[in-house]
C-alpha cells in the first residue's frame, strides 16, 4: 500500500474555482468531477471548506494564481482587503489557432485534443452569466484561458460586461486579440495578461508580425500589466540569442519556461528530464514551483528535471526520485 502522502491544503472550491467552456463550475481542473453548478444556467455555489490535496502534479494551481485568496481562505485577514472575493480560472474555449506540439489541454491523446482545438468556439451567453454571477453576491476575478480565449466570438462584450462589477485577466497568445479591444475596455478592471509567445508555431503560421503588431497595440493603449513567456523547446533554445534580439527590437522581453512533454514534441524525448545542464541555465527552473502539491505540502524545493509528465506511455505524473 502507497504510504500516505502529506497533503497540501488548498482553497479550490472555497473561493477559487475552475470553469469550463460549457459553463460548468468545478473545484479545480484536476477535480473536474467535483461539480459546483453552472455559471450560465445557475445552481452555482461555493463550498465552505478547504481541500487536502496529495497529487504529485497540479495542472492549474488555483491557490498559487491568487495567493491572497488562499491566505484568506485559511483565515488570514488581508490588509488592504482584495476588491474581489473569488477567483475563477475559466477555460472559456478549447479552440486555438496555434496547435503547439508541446500542448495538450483536453487530450489525453493528441487527436482528441486537436479536434477540440479545431472546434469553433460558441458565443458566451453573457446575459445569463451576469444574472448568475450577480445573484451570487460575489465579486470575481475571472482569469480567461483556453485554448485561446480571444477566439470566442463575443469576447469583447464578455469582458466589457464582466468588468462592470468584476475583474478580468487572461492567458493569451495575443494573436487573436481584436485591435479595438484595448480601446473598448476599462483598464482599471483588467488584471494581469500572461502572454505566451509560441515562436515556432508563429513562424509556421506566418503570424510573427501579427504578434508584434498586437503587442504594440496593447502597449500603445497604455496597458502594462503583462508578462511574456516562451516554452523552452530545444529548437528555440538553439537560436535563443537570435530570438531575444528579434523580439527585443520591439520591446518584447520574455522568460524561458520548462516544456512539460511526454515525448510528442521532440520525437521520443521526454521533457523536462531531457534538458542538458547548459539548456537548464537559460530556463526559469522555479517557474513550476507551485505545481507540485506533495512537494509544496512538505515545503520541499521542486527539481523540475525530476518530473516526468504523463504521456501515452504512462497515464501518471511521476517524480523520478
Ligand atoms: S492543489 Fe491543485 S489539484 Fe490540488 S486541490 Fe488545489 S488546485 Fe486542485
Amino acid at each position: 500500500m502507497e504510504p500516505s502522502q502529506p497533503k497540501w491544503i488548498c482553497n479550490a472550491g472555497k473561493n477559487a474555482v475552475s470553469i469550463l467552456p460549457d459553463g460548468s463550475v468545478n473545484v479545480c481542473w484536476d477535480r473536474k468531477e467535483e461539480h459546483l453548478g453552472n455559471i450560465f444556467r445557475g445552481g452555482f455555489s461555493l463550498r465552505d471548506h478547504l481541500v487536502p490535496c496529495s497529487l504529485v502534479h497540479c495542472a492549474c494551481p488555483l491557490w498559487a494564481f491568487e495567493k491572497n485568496l488562499h491566505a484568506e481562505a485559511k483565515g488570514e485577514t488581508l490588509n488592504p482587503p482584495l476588491p474581489y472575493q473569488a477567483y475563477a480560472h475559466w477555460h472559456i474555449t478549447y479552440e486555438c489557432q496555434m496547435l503547439c506540439e508541446y500542448c495538450i489541454v483536453t487530450g489525453p491523446d493528441r487527436a482528441s485534443d486537436t479536434r477540440d482545438k479545431k472546434t469553433r468556439s460558441l458565443p458566451v451567453p453573457i446575459d445569463d452569466m451576469v444574472k448568475v454571477v450577480d445573484a451570487s453576491g460575489l465579486s470575481f476575478y475571472f482569469s480567461l484561458m483556453g485554448g485561446e480565449p480571444f477566439l470566442v466570438p463575443n469576447i469583447v462584450e464578455v469582458v466589457q460586461r464582466l468588468t462592470e462589477r468584476h475583474y478580468v485577466g487572461a492567458n493569451t497568445n495575443l494573436c487573436a486579440v481584436p485591435r479595438h479591444f484595448w480601446k473598448s475596455i476599462n483598464h482599471d478592471r483588467i488584471g494581469n495578461f500572461h502572454i505566451s509567445l509560441h515562436i515556432y508555431p508563429l513562424e509556421r503560421k506566418n503570424l510573427t508580425q501579427d504578434f508584434i503588431d498586437s503587442f504594440k497595440t496593447m502597449v500603445d493603449a497604455g496597458f502594462n500589466r503583462y508578462n511574456i513567456t516562451v516554452v523552452a523547446h530545444p529548437k528555440v533554445i538553439d537560436r535563443i540569442d537570435y530570438y531575444r534580439e528579434l523580439f527585443g527590437r520591439h520591446g518584447i522581453a520574455f522568460k524561458l519556461i520548462p516544456m512539460l512533454d511526454g515525448g510528442g514534441a521532440v520525437k521520443g524525448k521526454v521533457y523536462p528530464e531531457s534538458y542538458t545542464s547548459d539548456e537548464l541555465k537559460l530556463i526559469e527552473r522555479d517557474w513550476l514551483e507551485d505545481y507540485f502539491p506533495q512537494k509544496n505540502a512538505k515545503n520541499e524545493k521542486v527539481d523540475v528535471t525530476k518530473f516526468r509528465p504523463r504521456s501515452l506511455k504512462s497515464t501518471k505524473n511521476t517524480m523520478l526520485e
